[in-house]
């Protein structure tokens, strides 16, 4: 019998499951979809076979995660992609926190199904709903391998100079504070395509990494590994994002506990939930934004200088850590698509050696491309993410080396 091919990604948030079904013969996709609104009364789910080009939609509620994968599981079925099909290699979860523990892929067992639990305190968001997930995928494919792929294993590589914070030592080992950083599936996937892009191999270029999506984070790579990352114990330290602060004096909780009268629940909903671009203009979403800039809107055209002036520091503070750099390259939501955020970002780094070409930065496609000008010393590329296809690839070679 020939081995199975197919990987399936799972991506549980609190109330959400998206999906992915993965062919890793050529790495396309059978059936993509989501299910929104978990545990409400109007839960949807959203499938498409993209094999057949059939798109169908389920409304009404989905009390749990165990009940959404088991309605991904049917649509599944009616395409004739079963997960009782003898073609599913495993099913690869993305996790949120791994910790210092996780460096790697792993085979999902009791063990670590226990250390990810034990990581809640340092991901309460996040890690639960990761977890439901897994388990719940567990109980429907006892036999088939479960892999966990941790958005924080790809910063394992920073030196300690990059992860620990100036505090005492002890202290934060008792508590396991240090700095983790995010989005590592989307760094690691983005810094080699990059090399790819430059006709390189990754061991051969240092590239600074910036993904702005409504979550966004800045990472520098030296030749494949990470050596720094924006963000840090959680996701909120570094960049400027959709609705969270990103680096603030931490005396401003300080003030806003004694002066502000505020709980600690309220500043962590007002620095998570209520500030960035949100908290600053009352609009997350980057095309909104230029929407009201194009009008003269003063207060979004402060909000997007204040959001790209912490994008230079943290590329000048790059450009630092790695001595040299072959790349910057733009990537996730806004990366993708905000030609205006990408040319800012750039503009007046030219002394640095990167540069941004204003016609091929306008050029919009779905492909890895170069926005600089060939005379640029260093290049700037546009790389679209694929956090799912990461997954898959890294789940479909750790089973394939367990076979
Ligand atoms: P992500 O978290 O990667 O899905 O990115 C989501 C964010 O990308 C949205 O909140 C928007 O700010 C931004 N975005 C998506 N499409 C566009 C676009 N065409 N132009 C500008 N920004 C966009």
């Amino acid at each position: 019998m020939t081995s199975p091919t197919r990987v399936l990604v799972l991506n549980s948030g609190s109330s959400s499951l998206k999906y992915q079904l993965l062919d890793m013969r050529d790495s396309s996709r059978l059936a993509v979809g989501l299910v929104e609104r978990i545990g409400e009364q109007t839960s949807r789910l959203e499938h498409t076979c993209v094999t057949s080009g059939d798109a169908r939609e389920r409304n009404g509620p989905i009390a749990d995660h165990d009940a959404a994968l088991k309605a991904v599981a049917e649509e599944l079925t009616r395409d004739g992609l079963g997960l009782d099909s003898p073609e599913l290699a495993a099913i690869g979860h993305r996790v949120v926190h791994g910790g210092m523990f996780f460096t790697e892929p792993t085979v999902v067992d009791d063990e670590v199904l226990t250390e990810i639990e034990r990581l809640i305190p340092v991901a309460p968001l996040h890690n639960p709903a990761n977890l439901t997930g897994i388990r719940t995928a567990r109980a429907l494919r006892p036999d088939l391998p479960q892999v966990a792929v941790f958005d924080t294993a790809f910063h394992t590589t920073m030196p300690e100079s990059a992860a620990r914070y100036a505090i005492d030592p002890k202290t934060a080992d008792r508590h396991r504070i240090r700095r983790y950083g995010f989005h590592g599936t989307s760094h690691a996937y983005v810094s080699r395509e990059t090399a790819r892009l430059l006709g390189k191999d990754p061991s051969e270029v240092n590239v600074i990494v910036l993904h702005l999506g409504n979550g966004a984070s800045a990472s520098a790579v030296a030749k494949g590994r990470c050596v720094d990352t924006s963000m840090g114990l959680t996701p909120l330290e570094g960049l400027v994002m959709g609705t969270r602060s990103g680096d603030l004096d931490p005396a401003v909780i300080f003030h806003l506990a004694r002066v502000g009268d505020m709980s600690m629940d309220e500043i962590d909903t007002l620095l998570n939930k209520r500030s960035g671009l949100f908290g600053l203009c009352g609009d997350n979403d980057m095309r909104e934004i230029r929407r009201r800039i194009d009008e003269g809107d003063e207060e979004a055209s402060l909000a997007f200088d204040i959001y790209i002036h912490r994008i230079k520091k943290y590329i000048g503070a790059y450009f630092a850590v790695l001595g040299t750099v072959d790349a910057v390259a733009f990537t996730a939501g806004v990366g993708e698509n905000a030609a205006p955020v990408r040319q800012a970002a750039i503009a007046g780094l030219e002394g640095l050696g990167p540069a941004v070409d204003p016609e091929r930065n306008s050029v919009r496609s779905g492909e890895p491309r170069l926005i600089s000008p060939d005379s640029a010393r260093v290049a700037v590329a546009v790389v679209p993410t694929d956090e799912e296809l990461e997954i898959a690839t890294q789940t479909y070679a750790l089973v394939g080396k367990n076979n």
